[in-house]
């Protein structure tokens, strides 16, 4: 079975989390001077890609807080994970900062 590491709790089984998608999506500051592709692009389009992801996870089924992820789509693998508002641990900010440059 998956485990998972809640920065919180510590280690626990997959069955306890629950995926919230994309992470580090921010909402725009001024939407309303958006056009609706723009909008659009905001709401629907997210990154799929063939390897390490950035994403949100909750334990659901434990302390019930929200974290940051880094998985390997392929092989489901967590790299880290990390409090929201904390600095990405080294293993996790170079794919971070890599997506910035982008
Ligand atoms: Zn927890």
């Amino acid at each position: 079975m998956l485990q998972i590491n809640c920065p919180w709790c510590g280690t626990r089984a997959e069955i306890e989390f629950t995926c919230g998608g994309e992470g580090g999506i921010v909402r725009p500051l001024d939407s309303e001077a958006m056009d609706d592709r723009q909008w659009g692009d905001y709401v629907f389009m997210r990154e799929n890609p063939k390897g390490l992801h950035h994403e949100q996870w909750r334990h659901a089924s434990g302390c019930g807080r929200w974290f940051n992820a880094l998985r390997h789509t392929v092989n489901y693998r967590f790299e880290a994970t990390w409090k929201i508002g904390e600095p990405a641990p080294a293993e996790a900010a170079a794919y971070l900062n890599q997506g910035a440059a982008r």
